[in-house]
């Protein structure tokens, strides 16, 4: 909520005088206050004037005397208030010297808000004396000085008077357009008396437009507003909005029902010459309901007190229309001339339906006079006239209307585009953001796949290297004594081999311990090795040799029948017992082998091994150096 600081102000200022005690020594105080008071007093008083017009309007009146003494500033917002009062009390002569008073002490120094209303009451008189164009430019110098300002609810009040003004002159869609603009402001303000003055005008704008409905609906928003605020000019504003509405809409009955209550609101000022807009209002509504003998004492009455001079035109104009149903040619005539003269007097008018109306009154008392030749003239003058102006008045309004749109849709266009430049950008970040995830996900994929690989093909080198270091024997290099049995029984589990010709050697070491004994242990590890190579040098690649135990070797020589086993074991034997040693010269070490074959008693590695052990036993028995087959 705003903190209302006059309001505060006063407050503090009522309760400082009340407080203070008055003695004659304090009276220069006191007086100050009285100034800072009065000052506070009128900057506050916008409301109240609304409500109760005639008494703030005394109020200020008592003041009156005071106003040689006030600061500039004061004599301002005096002229001010008292020019907003008398305006709402249909003071208007007091109301034209109050706003000329006011404007003519306007300087460099006026605040911009005290110039801003200023000008929009100089436009309201510009106005009502029917300079349309004069006050049209006044109404755009407040909306400058409003603007600069930001003084928003000025801005918007000018802004609509502007507007209705140019609603006078026949300017109805652009006027529409800028009241559109203005309600839009109004709106956004959230101030109920400005929406309510917008709809006013509205009702007016669209009266003038011949849409009596919606005109009616507007004054009925508006009148709504203001009996809630209670503003009581506004209130009978309103209503005689609706009066006229319904007059030109020629509902009659309604019209004239509004008109009386519009004369029984009235009663809030003490200006008689307000009654002029009743005595107006009655006066034409009964002329057009053709009841003219009343119409006519209505009208003679209206022209007597102090209307505005336009809309007297039109009441001349409706006498003329009278007198001529009455056969009163003269009179009627006269009202013609009374009536052509006004509009003359007014150049915006010039051109305008009002005054075309005129031409169309003059053919119909020419022809009342039987003078057809001229009636004829008259007549088809008006109607060329009427049909440029149609015309004209439909190229503005197609004109402005498709500006209107164009504006209209250029801004949607404009606010998409920024919609969808703010989508795009959003889009583009998310598919970057997205990209980037992209290849941040990729990266850890390939980084994630490498290590794995990397780690599984380490694992697999490793499990390479523990098991070929598992199933080897390190001295001699040949496979274990675990490998070379499980290799024995897996072959011969594998229903897939012939195993008919599988052979195996079992080979030891003559005299070994001796060996040991005489060349110490580590010469009898070379002699392991020795051995070992010389095994390798005499089996084929697909032999399978194995040290399964100190000095004694396990081979097995699948495809190889008990003859072709025993030429290997001989071969082997004859080269092991040639094998020279370089430390030994002359040593020759000999080994004993025992041969097995597959065959139904030697059918597992068990049996086979066992048979071949058998064989190495007999050769030994034999005297060492001999090879023997298990029979
Ligand atoms: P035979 O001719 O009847 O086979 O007699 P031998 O001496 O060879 O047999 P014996 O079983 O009595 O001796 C085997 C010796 O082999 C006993 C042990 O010291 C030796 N020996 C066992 N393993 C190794 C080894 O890895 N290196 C060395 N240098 N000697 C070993
Ligand atoms: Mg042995
Ligand atoms: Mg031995």
């Amino acid at each position: 909520m705003k903190f209302d600081f006059c309001r505060f102000f006063s407050f503090v200022v009522i309760l400082s005088v009340l407080v203070c005690p008055q003695s004659q020594a304090n009276n220069s105080a006191q007086s100050e206050v009285e100034q800072v008071d009065v000052s506070v007093r009128l900057l506050d008083m916008d409301d109240e004037i609304h409500q109760q017009p005639l008494r703030s309007y005394q109020q200020l009146l008592t003041l009156e005397n005071t106003f040689i003494d006030m600061p500039k500033l004061q004599q301002l917002w005096w002229l001010l208030r008292k020019a907003q009062a008398e305006n709402l009390l249909y003071f208007y002569s007091n109301f034209n010297k109050t706003v000329a008073q006011a404007v003519a002490l306007i300087d460099t120094d006026t605040p911009a808000k005290i110039k801003s209303n200023l000008y929009i009451f100089q436009g309201l008189t510009l106005r009502r004396d029917a300079e349309y164009a004069k006050a049209a430019l006044i109404f755009r110098k407040s909306m400058t000085i409003a603007k600069a300002e930001k003084l928003t609810y000025l801005f918007i009040i000018a802004k609509q008077e502007l507007a209705y003004t140019k609603s006078l002159t026949e300017l109805f869609e652009l006027s529409l357009n800028e009241m559109q603009e203005a309600y839009l402001e109004a709106y956004a303000l959230k101030e109920d008396f400005l929406i309510a003055i917008i709809n006013e005008t509205y009702g007016a704008i669209y009266g003038y437009m011949k849409d009596y409905e919606q005109s009616i609906e507007y004054y009925q928003k508006a009148l709504n507003t203001y009996e809630r605020l209670n503003y009581p000019a506004h209130v009978s504003e309103a209503i005689y909005g609706i009066a006229a509405t319904y007059r030109y809409w020629q509902k009659y009955e309604l019209s004239i029902r509004y008109f009386e209550l519009y004369q029984e609101k009235l009663t809030f000022t003490p200006n008689t010459d307000i009654s002029f807009f009743s005595a107006y209002g009655l006066g034409m509504t009964l002329a057009e309901k053709g009841d003219c003998l009343k119409a006519i004492d209505v009208i003679n009455h209206a022209l007597t007190l102090n209307g505005l001079i336009d809309y007297n035109a039109e009441l001349y104009k409706q006498q003329v229309h009278c007198f001529i149903i009455m056969g009163e040619l003269d009179q009627a005539q006269t009202s013609l001339t009374k009536a052509e003269n006004i509009f003359i007097s007014l150049p915006e008018l010039v051109g305008t339906e009002w005054q075309l109306e005129v031409i169309k009154l003059a053919a119909e008392l020419a022809h009342a006079r039987n003078n057809d030749r001229v009636a004829f003239q008259l007549s088809r003058q008006y109607y060329e006239k009427y049909n440029k102006l149609q015309v004209e008045n439909s190229s503005i309004r197609l004109t402005s209307a498709r500006a209107a749109m164009e504006n209209e849709r250029k801004h949607i266009e404009q606010a998409l585009t920024l919609q969808r430049a703010k989508v795009n950008a959003l889009e583009k970040e998310s598919m970057n953001q997205q990209e980037l995830q992209n290849i941040y996900l990729w990266i850890f994929i390939l980084c994630s796949g490498v290590i794995v690989i990397t780690v599984i093909t380490i694992q697999h080198i490793n499990n390479k290297k523990m098991y070929a270091v598992s199933i080897k024997d390190p001295l001699s290099n040949l496979f274990n004594r675990r490998y070379i049995f499980e290799y024995l029984s897996d072959y011969l589990k594998d229903t897939l081999i012939e195993k008919t010709e599988l052979s195996v050697i079992l080979l030891d070491i003559d005299d070994f311990k001796a060996i040991n004994d005489e060349f110490g242990h580590p010469f009898g590890d070379v002699v392991i090795k020795k051995i070992a190579d010389i095994c390798h040098e005499v089996f084929r690649n697909e032999d399978v040799i194995g040290r399964i135990g100190g000095e004694e070797f396990l081979c097995i020589l699948p495809r190889t029948n008990e003859k072709q086993c025993k030429v290997i074991a001989e071969r082997l034997l004859k080269k092991i017992s040639k094998q020279t040693y370089l430390k030994k010269p002359g040593l020759q070490i000999t080994v004993s082998i025992g041969i097995a074959t597959f065959s139904e008693v030697s059918s597992s590695s068990e049996t086979l091994y066992l048979h071949a052990d058998a064989a190495l036993y007999q050769a030994k028995r034999n005297g060492k150096n001999n090879v023997v087959i298990y029979q």
